[in-house]
Order: C-alpha cells, then sequence, then structure tokens
C-alpha cells in the first residue's frame, strides 16, 4: 500500500488552480490557429485573432485567461492501493483551491447558497468527482468552469426510439439557443446514456479529451464528425457575431443505459477551455 499525505494534493491543486487559468492548453490554442486559417468572416478572424493575442498575454504576463475564474472542478482518479494519510480529502482539496485562488488573485465565483446567493469569499467548495482505479497512483484534473458556458448545458431524457437523430437534434438545438451565449467558439462534452446523473458527467468527461482526438469507436467518431460540421454550419461564428467556427472540437462519450432510456447531455466549454492535470 502506497501512503500519499493528503498535503501533497492540496499542494497540487493549489499549484493546478494557478496554471490552469493562466495557460490556455497547447491543443486549444492550435485549434483556434487552425480556426483562423480557415475562417472566412473578417469579423470572425478578428475576433479570433483577439482570443489568441489575449491567451498569448495571459501566459505572458501571469494573468487569468479571463475574468470569469470558474467553478473548481476537481477529477480525482485514485488508485485502490493508496492510502490517504494526514488528514481529510476533501478538506485537502478544498484548502488547495482556496490557496490558489487566493495566491493568483483569481476571481472567487462560488455562491456558497445558490438561493440567497452569499459568496464564500474564497472559491471553495470545489466539486469533487472521485474514481477508483487499479494502482497506487492518484491523478488529478482541474477543470476551471465558467458560468456562462456552464449556463448553456443541457440534458434530456429522450425516448430510446429517437436514436441518433434524436441526440443530433437536441444538441444542434441546444447550441442555436444559447450557444451564442457562451462565448464560442465552443468545446462540446456529449453523454449520451448512462443514467440522468451519470449522463451529465460523461459529457462533462468529455470536454477533457484533447482536442482533435476522436472516440475510439470508428462509428461515435463519424457522429462527431458530422455533429461538428452540423454545428459550424449554424452560422453563429466567433463570439455569436457570424462565420462557421462555432465548435472547436465534439467530443461524444457512451455508456450502457436502461433499456427504456436515452439519456443524452451537453456540457459547453467556451473558447476559454481550461484544464491541467497532474499525476502523483
Ligand atoms: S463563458 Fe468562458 S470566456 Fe465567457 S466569460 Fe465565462 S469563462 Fe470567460
Amino acid at each position: 500500500m502506497r501512503e500519499v499525505a493528503v498535503s501533497l494534493l492540496r499542494d497540487a491543486v493549489r499549484d493546478l488552480c494557478l496554471e490552469a487559468n493562466v495557460v490556455i492548453p497547447d491543443d486549444t490554442l492550435q485549434a483556434l490557429e487552425r480556426a483562423l486559417i480557415e475562417e472566412t468572416s473578417l469579423r470572425g478572424r478578428s475576433i479570433l485573432e483577439e482570443i489568441l493575442a489575449n491567451d498569448r498575454r495571459a501566459r505572458e504576463c501571469r494573468l487569468p485567461a479571463c475574468q470569469d475564474t470558474g467553478l473548481a472542478i476537481v477529477f480525482l482518479e485514485l488508485g485502490q492501493d493508496v492510502s490517504l494519510v494526514g488528514g481529510d480529502l476533501c478538506q485537502a482539496i478544498n484548502e488547495g483551491v482556496r490557496q490558489g485562488y487566493r495566491r493568483g488573485y483569481l476571481r472567487n465565483s462560488v455562491s456558497v447558497d445558490p438561493l440567497r446567493r452569499a459568496n464564500s469569499g474564497d472559491n471553495t467548495p470545489a466539486v469533487l468527482h472521485l474514481e477508483v482505479i487499479p494502482g497506487d497512483s492518484l491523478r488529478l484534473v482541474l477543470l476551471p468552469k465558467g458560468g456562462g458556458a456552464e449556463n448553456a448545458s443541457a440534458l434530456s431524457m429522450l425516448t430510446p426510439a429517437s436514436g441518433w437523430e434524436g441526440v443530433r437534434r437536441f444538441v444542434l438545438e441546444q447550441v442555436c439557443r444559447v450557444g451564442p451565449s457562451a462565448c464560442p467558439p465552443l468545446v462540446l462534452g456529449v453523454g449520451v446514456g448512462g443514467s440522468f446523473g451519470s449522463c451529465a458527467l460523461l459529457a462533462k468527461k468529455a470536454l477533457l479529451r484533447p482536442l482533435g482526438r476522436s472516440h475510439p469507436d470508428p462509428q461515435v467518431a463519424a457522429w462527431e464528425d458530422e455533429l461538428k460540421t452540423a454545428v459550424n454550419n449554424l452560422g453563429i461564428g466567433p463570439m455569436g457575431l457570424g462565420g462557421h467556427t462555432t465548435a472547436l472540437s465534439v467530443a461524444i462519450e457512451v455508456a450502457p443505459c436502461h433499456i427504456a432510456s436515452l439519456p443524452v447531455a451537453v456540457n459547453l466549454n467556451c473558447h476559454s477551455h481550461r484544464h491541467r492535470s497532474v499525476t502523483l
């Protein structure tokens, strides 16, 4: 059994908060650069140039890429041969978020009570998704999730007869309705299957797939391409001002579901597609 002090996770989460908000990942920058070459709308091109300049400046100056530094979504893959010692796991993760957001002067974006709207003042609590995996390693992923894109996300319990056409229609209608307010170009994570709860998580996990990497199942990969083309044909464009760069990427994850169900969820992310991971 490998012993890991929870203080190690605290420090790792702190550093992930500091990095993820400042450094837009290379795959996102490359996707934006490709889009700039392919976009035909002059206004769309101009916006893509501004986004790229902003992201490069954020890296150089160690400043947040966006003022909305998001809800701290933390995925922890925990090896079953790891024994966590030295304190409480959730407290350690929240302390890491607290320290990271304070040290980086990052905006505190958490309402501690959803209806009375008091700000927690330190961007905690984080949303923690824990998965137990074989072995003795730990992998942490931080996804700072902006409110605009999260608000544009949705889930529907379709009937099985809806099939792929129903999934496709649901995602397109959602992007059409609220995509422009989610700061496009977008990254789309789509979950198909599972239960009401796990489908939404599937969609969020789909956002973590490197941009440009297709699903290993050729049929799912073909659906991803089809959906991306359809979304880009909507004409929403960068920041919703026209063009064909509406989505940089569409990733679909699938899971078994009840014979009477066809859950589908789409989790949108904006052009400020921030995420960072570390293996301990
Ligand atoms: S949706 Fe994204 S780019 Fe727009 S304000 Fe929120 S975090 Fe920033």
